[in-house]
Order: C-alpha cells, then sequence, then structure tokens
C-alpha cells in the first residue's frame, strides 16, 4: 500500500518548524527520521495533511557534555550514539542498548527524538531514558518546557508531547563514578523488538545498592519504572530478598497478550532479567539461579 496524498515543507529553523506546527494542527506531522512515520503512514495508519521535515535543522542535532549534563539533541541518530565517545563515557548503557534497536539501514536514519516521540512501549530509548534519569526538553509556541522522562511518556505511543510541540534535546546527568548498569532484552532475532526487556542504572556501594532504576519495557503501554527495586537497595541481598522482589514485580506488571507472547510469559521473561540484572550489577553469580527463560 502506499501513504495517501500529503504536502511537504521542510522546516529551515525550530522557530520556522513550529509555526508550520502550529498553523496545521493535527493535520501535520513532524518528519524526522522516517523509520516510524514512513511505514505508518504506508500502512495509512495516519494520514497527515502536511509533513513538516525537521532533518536540516543543524540546531536539533549534535552530542554535548558540559557541567556534568549531556545534552544530546533530537536529531541525533540511532548511529550517531552507538558511535559516539561521549556516549561511550558518560552514559554506556545507552552504547550497549542502541545495539540492538533494528538493523544498521534504520539505525542510519533513525533519531533518538523521533523514537521518543513514537513511544513504542518495546522500544529501547524510552526505556533508558527513564532509567537514566533524563528531562526531555520541548519547544512550543509559548517556550520551552522540561519534563522528566518518566512523566513524558504516557501510553501506547503517546506521550506529554501536543501535535503544536517539537522534541528538542534530552538532557542526562553524567553517570557517577560508581555508577553500573545493565542492559538486556529478549527478541525472537537480534534487532527485533523486544518480548521484554531491562534497562537499569544503579550505584554500588560497598557490594551494596544505593540506588537502583529498574525500567522494563515491552511488558506495559509505557516503559515501566518498577518499585520492586526498592526491596534490593540498602541491603544485603540475599537468594530470599530477590524472591521477595520478584513477587513484588510480578504484581506490579500488567503485561498483555500479542502475538509475539502472553501476559504470563512476559511476566516471567521480566523476573528473569531482574535475577540477571541484580547478579551482573553486584558481580554475584549465585543470585542467577534463575531458572530457565
Ligand atoms: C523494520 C524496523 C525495525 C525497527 N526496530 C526497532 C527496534 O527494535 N527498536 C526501536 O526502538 N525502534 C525500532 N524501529 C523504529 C526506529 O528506531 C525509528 O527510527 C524510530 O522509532 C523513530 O525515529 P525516526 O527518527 O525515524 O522518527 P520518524 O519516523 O520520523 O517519526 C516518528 C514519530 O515521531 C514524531 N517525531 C519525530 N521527531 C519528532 C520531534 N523532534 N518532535 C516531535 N515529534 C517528532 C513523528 O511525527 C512521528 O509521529 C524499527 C523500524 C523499522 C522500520
Amino acid at each position: 500500500m502506499k501513504a495517501a496524498a500529503f504536502s511537504y515543507a521542510r522546516a529551515t529553523s525550530v522557530v520556522n518548524a513550529l509555526e508550520l506546527l502550529v498553523a496545521h494542527g493535527d493535520k501535520a506531522k513532524v518528519l524526522s527520521g522516517g523509520q516510524s512515520l514512513m511505514p505508518a503512514m504506508n500502512l495509512r495508519l495516519v494520514s497527515p495533511e502536511l509533513i513538516v521535515d525537521v532533518g536540516q535543522i543543524a540546531e536539533l542535532r549534535g552530542i554535548a557534555v558540559r557541567d556534568d549534563i549531556i545534552t544530546i539533541g533530537a536529531l541525533t541518530r540511532h548511529v550517531d550514539l552507538l558511535r559516539s565517545p561521549e556516549i561511550a563515557a558518560h552514559a554506556p548503557l545507552l552504547t550497549e542498548a542502541v545495539a540492538h534497536i533494528a538493523h544498521p539501514a534504520i539505525r542510519n536514519r533513525g533519531t533518538l527524538g523521533g523514537s521518543l516521540a513514537h513511544a513504542d512501549p518495546a522500544s529501547e530509548l524510552p526505556a533508558c531514558m527513564v532509567a537514566l534519569n533524563a528531562t526531555i526538553v520541548i519547544s512550543g509556541q509559548a517556550g520551552e518546557r522540561r519534563i522528566a522522562a518518566e512523566d513524558f511518556f504516557t501510553g501506547i505511543y503517546e506521550t506529554a508531547l501536543s501535535a503544536q510541540e517539537l522534541l528538542i534535546s534530552v538532557e542526562l546527568p553524567v553517570a557517577r563514578k560508581n555508577a553500573a548498569h545493565f542492559f538486556c532484552e529478549f527478541a525472537r532475532r537480534h534487532g527485533d523488538y523486544a518480548i521484554a526487556g531491562l534497562a537499569a542504572q544503579a550505584i554500588v556501594e560497598k557490594d551494596v545498592l544505593a540506588d537502583l532504576r529498574l525500567v522494563f519495557f515491552a511488558v506495559g503501554d509505557r516503559p515501566v519504572l518498577a518499585k520492586a527495586a526498592a526491596k534490593l537497595v540498602k541491603t544485603a541481598i540475599t537468594p530470599a530478598v530477590l524472591s521477595d522482589a520478584s513477587t513484588a514485580l510480578g504484581e506490579e506488571l500488567d503485561p498483555q497478550d500479542d502475538q509475539q507472547a502472553s501476559a504470563s510469559m512476559r511476566r516471567h521473561l521480566a523476573k528473569v532479567l531482574l535475577a540477571r540484572c541484580t547478579s551482573a550489577l553486584l558481580g554475584r553469580s549465585d543470585l542467577n539461579a534463575g531458572g530457565p527463560v
């Protein structure tokens, strides 16, 4: 199938893009890398009257580190994240996670801003943003607003962005010296969307988790910042403590059935990920008795 007819405008600046979005309201759609929007248009899941192409706006590109904050422009492509020495040094969770997004052809065009605005609950980057405590920077006619990543994702393909706003950049705190991270996903084939995944960031002090952000994806309508993490923080972790956290996680998650997996399979995989993550963060293989995948 082909997309319905549409008009096209190449925005020359953020201000120009916002003018176009305000003038056309719900009838316009922003185009970044096109790796989600174009398939959706070809399937006629969306049929915008106007495409506002922001792909040439230089001010939306780039990675900068200043005052312990990493700022990543919305147009930064997946491949740029993957190859960035700044990201590898200061947000290594992202380097690891991006390698799981699709395939090189898609990573060469797909962008961070597009992935976050698209808000697929099985996507890697939204979960990483919540795990890394990112701030999402949004621009609209009334000016700029900043929103915590955990408040940005509001449902399946839904975010706090309005149709007249542009996602500009994200800001991440530089990883602390005693920070550790974990990323793992289960997918049918490498590059497929995850059936269940976990992005986590922790502070490890003397074999104890002083802080832990566990963010599961593909097991809910948005990235899930697990409350069960609290059971693993500031305590000596025994198999019994982990088992207690695992039970709490199972009760907290509300995954859905689809063609890929049942809800109970997803819940099971999330518990396996929890055990692997705790074991890896603390370097304790005894905690990953885990059970079969
Ligand atoms: C075969 C295939 C496999 C894929 N596998 C994966 C995968 O495993 N994991 C994964 O996470 N993704 C996957 N993707 C999606 C891919 O990562 C996309 O690149 C990404 O989701 C969207 O980025 P984009 O720049 O292409 O956005 P676009 O397609 O250009 O836009 C996506 C949506 O975001 C909006 N948007 C874009 N930029 C902005 C902005 N700056 N401000 C406001 N709104 C904006 C658009 O209007 C549109 O609604 C896959 C895609 C394909 C085709």
